[in-house]
């Protein structure tokens, strides 16, 4: 058995600020409501936020929400009520908390920046990238306010980005703009979009600085850190303030790997984690890792929001390219590639897949994938049931278990 003892972390201080900055975005969002003006748009987590940037709305993301549902644990309470209505408890638990928050007229934002309510949709616009769940969970809101629906199909299951597939998604991302431009009372500008699209690269450029300080031995941030820090990448991706932000963080990290300050303490083990975070247990999971000596360095999840394709000389296709060459979209071998390539690169010593009850997409243990990535990298891997938000799908006893005997096996390879 690995030895454990209470090991103190030293607070990552650029948390505080990225406090502030989103703490500034929902109450713009609060305001433009209140006021009529700017218009808001819901959008997916993967885009095209620039579009509705470069059209002057505000920008929501409803998966921000459900992840803030699932890290107060307020969810476990409101799938119930969705499920009610007839959405399965089968389907994405993002969706279900989200709808069922909405339903009983609360949300986490009370409590945590003062908004009464979620900021109503002027327009919803989604991309099918990730999933199905998303068109369907804004076509909720579509029917509940009358607002206008809007989004892209990309292709799925690619191996390799062709050019059709560029020019299809392109096509479906210009064909949205009268709609955008209707709602927003705006004129599309392309160079505005250009801009908003070299902002959304740089802020993409300085996230992957900052997931690849991971690699330091030992890493100066922790896959938990990162679910958490990863928030303006996400809802602020496109502005200004995301790009300065991780200039700060960047820096900070840096300086650790220079002092050789450690996110864990002793760090023993260096894991990779595929899948979504247990947003409702993040912090017991955190908690017992580090009792472990072992830090998850590296994870897909926190790698989804580099884009690297941005172009503002081809805004448009540039988006389409980053948006179909995530991780998410691609082929099975896509996948175990671009995870066997991170585990070299962060010389991993074993793989844990968070097998997500709700979100088969984000789930990639059921297709014989951890066997082979384990011949492959000849290396440990572990299978945690779970979820992302409903608790019910996870036991802490038996994973805690399964974890730390999973720590066990990689102290007798050393
Ligand atoms: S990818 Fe998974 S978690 Fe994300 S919206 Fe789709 S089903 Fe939900």
């Amino acid at each position: 058995m690995s030895e454990q003892s209470a090991a103190p972390r030293k607070a990552i201080v650029a948390t505080g600020e990225m406090k502030r900055l989103m703490s500034d975005h929902f109450l713009s969002l609060d305001q433009a409501k209140k006021e009529g003006r700017p218009k808001v748009a819901w959008c997916t987590s993967v885009g095209p936020a620039e579009l509705l940037h470069s059209l002057g709305f505000l920008v929501y993301y409803p998966e921000n929400h459900g992840a803030l549902l699932g890290a107060t644990r307020m969810a476990t309470d409101f799938i119930p009520v969705a499920n009610a209505i007839g959405y399965s408890p089968d389907i994405c638990s993002y969706l279900t908390a989200d709808v069922g928050a909405y339903l009983k007229g609360q949300t986490p934002l009370t409590n945590a920046y003062g908004l009464a309510t979620i900021p109503k949709a002027d327009v919803l616009v989604y991309n099918t990238n990730q999933c199905r769940d998303v068109q369907d969970w804004f076509a909720f809101y579509a029917r509940e306010w009358n607002v206008p629906l809007v989004g892209v199909h990309t292709h799925r299951n690619i191996k390799s980005v062709k050019e059709h597939h560029i020019t299809d998604l392109a096509t479906q991302i210009k064909q949205m703009v009268p709609t955008l431009e209707e709602v927003s009372g705006n004129k599309f500008d392309v160079d505005r979009l250009r801009e908003t699209v070299r902002l959304s690269l740089e802020c993409t450029k300085l996230w992957r600085q900052v997931l690849e300080c991971g690699a330091a031995k030992p890493a100066p941030l922790t896959f938990f850190d990162a679910t958490i820090l990863m928030a303006p990448a996400v809802v602020l991706r496109g502005l200004p303030e995301a790009v300065e932000f991780y200039k700060r963080l960047l820096q900070e990290l840096q300086e650790r790997i220079e002092q050789g300050v450690a996110a864990v303490q002793g760090e023993r083990h260096r894991l990779y984690w595929e899948g979504m975070p247990i947003w409702g247990k993040l912090r017991n999971l955190s908690d017992l890792f580090s009792s472990l000596h072992t830090n998850i360095v590296a994870s897909t999840y926190c790698n989804s929001w580099i884009f690297d394709a941005f172009d503002p000389k081809e805004p448009f296709e540039s988006m389409a390219r980053a948006y179909t060459e995530l991780f998410i979209v691609r082929d099975e071998s896509y996948k175990e590639a671009y995870i066997r390539d991170w585990a070299r690169t962060f010389a991993i010593d074993g793989i844990i897949f968070h097998d997500a009850k709700t979100c088969p997409n984000n789930s990639n243990s059921r297709y014989g994938m951890p066997q082979r990535m384990s011949e492959g990298l000849n290396l440990p891997t572990l299978v945690i049931n779970g979820d992302l938000n409903d608790l019910r799908c996870y036991s802490e006893e038996q994973a805690k278990t399964n974890i730390e005997a999973f720590i066990e096996q990689l102290d007798e390879r050393r």
